[in-house]
């Protein structure tokens, strides 16, 4: 099997295509746009510490569990793994009431009905029903399910009725969905599918890595380098050179030409098609239907480095929401709702790096979409400056210690993302799924041209569970998903 098989990018469903491909014999080559690998598994230098750029925590990494088959196979269990909580991984605040996310969907249960008594019941029908899904989250790699995967109930249902029909508590159901800022919720689009597998993982067990994402990629890229294939960094495709309805070359730098078999593209799905100028089989009809498909919300990110020794490490995320927010209709001209992430400290038990993340959208940046980094010039500094200091005096309504904590701030915003991952619109998690139209925005790795293939978040799920999941559909295009199934033993 000596198959060219070019890579564009090396987010981590790059990476993860790159190591199944290569293990598998093929010639692989990956190519990176940017001087680090990981796309949204990045990490930055700062004030002495390192931050995450997208990536914070995972779930389903216990035995048994929807993630771990994949990082045993990826040999990334190995890597500093820190469980959270137990007792409480994810803590939602919702003005001043506080509730606590447990692991384990039986101790989720009763951690919760001790707040609502009531709805034990409901609480017990919400968690089999997210079970089940994690339970099933590999069937769909059987050829037999497939066509039924993508036209599948789950992902043509509506998170939020769902969720209406089984809670009948209003705010047990805002409080389940208060770590919505791993994804987006929105109450006209989003599947139950999407809903369902994320929280369940993350609900079987959660996740943090000490020293950050970008070792995720790293050992990945071993993996690929061992396995004989080539990873290149500052390579950018900039274009996609088709002959007799095939992909013949990619150019990279737009001078160098490289031959291929296949290209597989972890770009957004709309970038990888305006790579390819001329087409016989590219109809304009489907160019147009990837193009307008809408991406998920943004985030705008607040990096602190903390005082040494003044608040203590949190093992837990804090989600803090106004009394009044819609968690369903998220708004971006104030800020409503926090995800704050404690980095693992070095040694010790005091934090020194936290993140703030709020969401913001790239529609709300338009003064300065066309500039490049460091020359969006003092309009933009002091919008930075001010969302910044909205998002820390928010925090410390909650949290009031913080604010005399804060020794250093560094921001970032859309604008950031799309420069540093490519990701249209800077969206933290790509194709914003539809439960009105699974058909035409759940993607399908395939393209019209016969050896151009799809890979990453914007497919069908988000995150690490959701990419890693596409890399796996994406890699059985080529070895067949039998195959698949054995060597991750699924
Ligand atoms: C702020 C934020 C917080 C998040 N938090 C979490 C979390 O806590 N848990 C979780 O599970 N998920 C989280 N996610 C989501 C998760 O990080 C992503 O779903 C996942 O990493 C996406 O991987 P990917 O391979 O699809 O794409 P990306 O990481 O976007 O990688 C795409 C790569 O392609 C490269 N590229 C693009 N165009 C070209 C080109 N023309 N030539 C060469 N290279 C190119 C880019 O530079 C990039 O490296 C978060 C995301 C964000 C933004």
């Amino acid at each position: 099997m000596n198959e060219r098989v070019v890579i564009i990018g090396s987010g981590l469903g790059g990476l993860e295509c790159g190591t199944i491909l290569a293990r598998a014999g093929m010639n692989v080559s990956v190519l990176e746009k940017e001087p680090q690998l990981g796309g949204c598994l990045q990490t930055f230098r700062r004030g002495g510490l390192t931050f995450d750029t997208g990536f914070h925590y995972v779930g389903g990494l216990g035995e048994c569990e929807s993630l771990r088959p994949l990082f045993d196979y990826f040999g990334l269990m190995n890597l500093p793994w820190k469980q959270l909580d137990t007792d409480c991984f994810d803590e939602v605040r919702i003005g001043d009431r506080r509730f606590a996310f447990a692991q384990g969907h039986e101790r989720f249960v009763e951690t919760l009905a001790a707040s609502f008594p009531h709805q034990r019941e409901h609480l017990k029908n919400y968690t089999e029903m997210l079970r089940q899904v994690g339970l099933h989250i590999w069937d769909s790699l059987d050829p037999r399910d497939m066509d039924d995967f993508y036209g599948s109930s789950l992902f043509a249902r509506s998170a939020y009725a769902w969720l209406e029909e089984t809670i009948t508590d209003p705010l047990l159901r805002r409080v389940l969905s208060g770590t919505s800022l791993k994804l987006e919720l929105d109450r006209e689009r989003l599947p139950l599918y999407v809903f369902a597998q994320i929280n369940n993982s993350f609900i079987q067990s959660a996740w943090r890595l000490s020293g950050g994402g970008a070792q995720i990629a790293n050992r990945l890229a071993e993996q690929i380098e061992q396995n004989g294939g080539l990873i290149r960094t500052r390579a950018e495709v900039t274009e996609l050179i088709e002959r007799d309805g095939k992909i013949a070359e990619v150019v990279i730098n737009g001078e160098e030409h490289l031959p291929c078999d296949y290209v597989i593209s972890d770009a957004h799905p709309a970038l990888t098609l305006s790579l390819v100028k001329e087409s016989a089989v590219l109809r304009g009809v489907y160019r147009k239907r990837i193009e307008r498909l809408r991406n998920s919300i943004g985030m705008f990110t607040v990096n602190i480095r903390l005082k040494k020794d003044v608040l203590p490490y949190r093992n837990s995320n804090l989600y803090l929401h106004r009394d009044d927010a819609d968690l369903w209709n998220v708004r971006t001209d104030r800020v409503e709702s926090v995800l704050v992430h404690f980095y693992p400290p070095e040694e010790g038990c005091y934090a020194e790096g936290i993140d703030l993340l709020t969401p913001l959208r790239k529609t709300d940046l338009p003064d300065w979409e066309h500039d490049q980094p460091g020359h969006r010039g003092a309009a933009y500094e002091a919008f930075k400056q001010q969302k910044a200091e909205e998002t820390i005096r928010f925090v410390a309504q909650h949290w009031p210690e913080l604010e005399d904590a804060i020794d250093r701030v560094w921001t970032s915003t859309p604008l950031t993302y799309e420069h540093y991952t490519g990701t249209k619109d800077g969206s933290a998690f790509g194709v914003m799924k539809d439960w009105q139209s699974p058909m035409t925005t759940v993607l399908s790795p395939r393209t019209p041209i016969q050896n151009l293939l799809l890979t990453g978040q914007s497919l069908n799920l988000h995150g690490i569970l959701g990419t890693s999941m596409t890399s796996l559909f994406t890699s059985a295009e080529l070895l067949g998903k039998e195959t698949i199934k054995q060597e991750l033993k699924l």
